[in-house]
This record gives structure tokens, sequence and C-alpha cells, in this order.
């Protein structure tokens, strides 16, 4: 049997763009995934589909499983051979329990390793314009965790210690405490005016930022009824962030943005979001499969160079022909000598990725115009047109080619079924907390979002890729607040960030 191993991986603070590129390698060899409540559930699309994943729970007072049994379990699966990630929020050594599980499997004979993640601690902060030290101000940091009962003998936490501590200090957990160790704070020396800031859900587009001083935070929380997860920071440096607020002040900041894409295509639109900001996330409706008919496919590819002009309307229907030829050829040159025409800029560019030129590409990224654009290059008559295109897609193509005197192949290259997994919990988010705006790239996601049957709150604003998506839309009964100039991902990226 193989030997199992277990990664004890930090999930950073909430931001995907904070995992390291070694958490993310490991992560894309794991057999089985252990995961809790803080660390980002989008992260998980970097597994593989056919990895195990555990959802150990462990929101403050409501663990799913306890420490032991999450040790247990980790012991059990990497004693069956499997590799191992074990995900945990931030760094798993900074207040994570990393300690304890690694010496759990240290214990156990199991092998296992230690990727440091960017901790909550400091990237919180950051993200709140807090530069954790600054010379003007601090040389000294001093980490704490608010879990423990201030004033109960068990506590080890030496209150006028940390006060009498110069520089500044960060505070995990324990927000709901806040009253009693911002009053032990005090009694210990710290002053009454020392700058205090909490950072919620830091790092993400959710984040929420309170300020106040160590006097009046405990009741600016009470009042603003901030909840956590938050980190806290007290010391002079919090004055910073008037200067540099950098991340709320991005355009889409704070814009909960759900993303209906397939698995497969939805991260670079969604990285574009969150560049801007955004809290966006990603709402799988569909999953592209073979098509019903791959045969048929695989035969009219095997004819690709008796045509004339091979048509992709799509980059999935692009990659599905290209993936298909080279299977059964070796030699680029086994195309012949057809000519290429696309529709949209994203199908061209992925053409492009197959180091082959595209001769026709029409400036409206609508079917009607590609034979606009063909008629200008050629007369179509009697030429033999391969169309690459979606189960079930429209044919007017097709039908208009044949019309005016070609002859057509259609290649069903590929068919989109509705998405039912729900591996980063997008599907439970907008269920429950819906969001400020969804957005739809073509006619079928539309089709699949409605077929998901979710509830959809009036005020939810809707963003179309273009004319015939916001068609599918409209037919369908629902708005358009904004609608792509440019048919593609960032030019709806461009449209939804002139929208806001
Ligand atoms: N190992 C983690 C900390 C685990 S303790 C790390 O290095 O970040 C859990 C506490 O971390 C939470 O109660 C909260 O204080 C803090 N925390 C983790 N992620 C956070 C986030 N995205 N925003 C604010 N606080 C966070």
């Amino acid at each position: 049997m193989k030997s199992g191993i277990c990664y004890l991986v930090g999930a950073g603070p909430g931001d995907p763009g904070l995992l390291t590129i070694k958490g993310r390698s490991s992560l894309e060899r794991a057999e089985v995934v252990v995961y809790d409540y803080l660390c980002n559930p989008a992260l998980l699309k970097w597994a593989p589909e056919s990895a195990e994943k555990i959802y150990v729970g462990k929101k403050a007072g409501a663990h799913t499983l306890s420490q032991e049994e999450i040790n247990a379990l980790l012991i059990k699966k990497t004693r069956a051979g499997k590799i191992v990630v074990r995900l945990k929020g931030g760094d798993p050594f900074l207040f994570g329990r990393g300690g304890e599980e690694a010496e759990a499997l240290a214990d156990a004979k199991c092998a296992f390793e230690i990727v440091p993640g960017v901790t909550s601690a400091i990237a919180g902060p950051a993200y709140a314009g807090i530069p954790v030290t600054h010379r003007a101000h601090n040389a000294v940091l001093t980490i704490f965790t608010g879990h423990e009962e201030p004033g109960k003998p068990e506590s080890t936490l030496d209150y006028q210690a940390i006060a009498r501590a110069p520089g500044t200090k960060v505070m995990l957990m324990g927000i709901e405490k806040l009253d009693a160790i911002a009053g032990e704070l005090r009694t210990a020396g710290m002053p009454s005016r020392t700058p205090v800031s909490l950072v919620r859900w830091a790092t993400t587009g959710a984040q929420q930022t309170l300020a106040g001083t160590l006097e009046n935070i405990a009741e600016r929380v009470r009042e603003a009824g901030f909840k956590p997860p938050a980190v806290v920071v007290f010391g002079d440096v919090v004055g910073l962030r008037d200067k540099l607020n950098w991340f709320e002040s991005l355009p889409l900041f704070g814009k909960r943005i759900a993303v209906t894409r397939t698995r497969k295509q939805a991260g670079e639109f969604v990285e574009r979001l969150h560049a801007l900001g955004a809290d966006a996330f990603e709402l799988p409706t569909i999953r592209i499969e073979p098509p019903t008919d791959k045969r048929e496919f695989y035969e009219l590819v095997a004819d690709s160079h008796i045509y004339d002009w091979i048509i992709f309307t799509s980059p999935n229907g692009a990659d599905a022909f290209f993936n298909a030829f080279f299977e059964i050829y070796r030699d680029a040159r086994d195309l012949g000598g057809a000519r290429i025409a696309v529709i949209g800029p994203a199908t061209a560019e992925r053409v492009r990725s197959y180091r082959l030129q595209v001769d026709v590409q029409p400036e409206k990224y609508v079917a009607e115009a590609i034979i606009e654009a063909l008629q200008k290059e050629t007369s179509v008559e009697n030429l033999k047109f391969l169309l690459a295109r979606a189960e079930g897609a429209r044919e007017a193509l097709a039908v208009e080619l044949t019309r005016l005197g070609a002859i057509v192949d259609e290649a069903i290259a590929y068919r989109t079924v509705p998405e039912t997994n729900d591996v980063t919990g997008g599907m439970r988010r907008f269920r429950e907390e819906g969001a400020d705006m969804i957005t739809f790239t073509s006619s079928s996601t539309v089709e699949n979002f409605l077929a998901l049957n979710l509830p959809l709150p009036a005020g939810t604003k809707t963003a179309s890729i273009g004319p015939i998506t916001s068609r599918t839309m409209r037919s369908r009964g629902l708005a358009v607040d904004v609608e792509a100039k440019l048919h593609d991902i960032p030019g709806l990226v461009e449209a939804i960030k002139k929208y806001w």
C-alpha cells in the first residue's frame, strides 16, 4: 500500500489569491481535504473533483467535530494511504491548533508537512489599511487570543504584560468578550485613547471595519451589532488607515456578485471581480459534457480537412474540437486548407491558443454578423462549412448559410448540463444571502439558473454579456440592468464597474 501524508496547509485569511503556491499545489494533489469554517470554500475548486471533501465546522460554539475527532480523522485517512490536505484558516500554527494536529500525526507516526499561510493577524489589518509595524510608531507586535476568559483563574493571559508591552497588539478570537478585555487592558494601564480597529471577514469582499478607542470600542461593537470573525488591532498604527485604506476604496468593494458560469470558466471572471474589490462568488449552473453522439462528432472532426471553412462559435466548441482533433491526428497540418471563422474575441483567442490564425471574425459577436463578414470575403455558394457548436444551440447560422447555397455540416461538439454539485458552497450562499447582482454569460446560463429554482429576491441586479443573452433573459421574465458593450468577460467586468 502506498503511504499517506497529511499536509497542514494555511488557507490564508479569505482572499483566494492569498493561498500560497505550495498550498495550491498540495490541494491539487489531494485525495482528501479536511477544512473548516474560516477557510474560504472557494479554494476547494483547486482540489480534484474526485477528492473527498470533509467539513469539520468549528464555528465558535457549534463544533461539528471535536479536536480529538479531527485528529483521529486525519490519522485514519493518512494511515489509509491518502494524500490528505488539512486546510486551516490563516496560518496553521497561529491559534489554529495546528500544533496539536501535527503532534497527533507525529505520535501516530504519520508523515506530515506544514505549509504556512498568510495569517489574518497581519493580512487582516493590511486589508484595512493598517500596517502592524511602522518605524514612526512602533517596533514591537504582540499577538494574543481573546478566547480565554478574562479574570478566570485558569486564564494564562497576562493582561498586565500585554498592556505594558510597547507597540501594536493584535487580538484574534474573543470579540464577544471585548468589553471585559478592554476593561482589563485599561486597568492594566493601556491608555483609554488608544486607537482600536476591528476588521471582520478581512480580505474578502464582505470585509467590514469598525474603529474607535479603547474607551468606546466595546460600545461601538454593540451598537453596530458587529459579529465575529474579526481581528482587533490596538495601537497608533490604526490611524494610518485614513491614508492607506486601499482595499475598501476599490470600485466594486462590498458588492456581492454571483457569477453563473461553468465551474471551469468562472475562475477568471471571479478573479477579475475580486481584483476590483467585489465579493464575487461562483454559482455554477452548467457543466460541459461530451455531446450525446460523440462518435458522429469525432467522424466530422476526422474529416475536417475536406471543408473550406470551419466556424467556431464558442471557446468550449474550439476546445472540444481540438481535443478531439489531436486525439485523432498528431500533426496540425492534417487540418488541411480549411479557413477559420469565429464569433467573439474569446473564441478567437482560444483558436489562436492552438496556434491557428483566424481568417474571419465579425465586428459584432452575433451569428448574423458572421455571415455578413464571410460574404465580404467570398461567395459562400457551394462551399463546404463545418460548424462546431453546442448541442441544442441556435441554428440560425446553419439555416442561413444553407439558404445562401453553402453546404453545412454541424459538428455537435459538446453539451451543457445543469450543475448540481455545490462544492464551493455558492448555491447555499446564494440561497441564504442572495446577491447584489447576478451575471449571465450565455443563454444557457440563464436557462440553467432558472432550472435550479433558486429564489431571486426583488432588487437583485442582473448583468448580461450581450444582446442574445439579454433577449433570453427578457423572454424568461428577467430584467437586464447591465449589458456589456464588448461581449466578453473583460467587457462585462467593465460594464459592471461603470454601473456602480
Ligand atoms: N490561524 C488563523 C487564526 C485562527 S483563530 C490565522 O492565522 O489567521 C480564529 C480567529 O482568527 C478568528 O476568531 C478571527 O479573530 C481571526 N480570523 C481568521 N480569519 C479572519 C478573517 N478573514 N477576518 C477576520 N478575522 C479572521
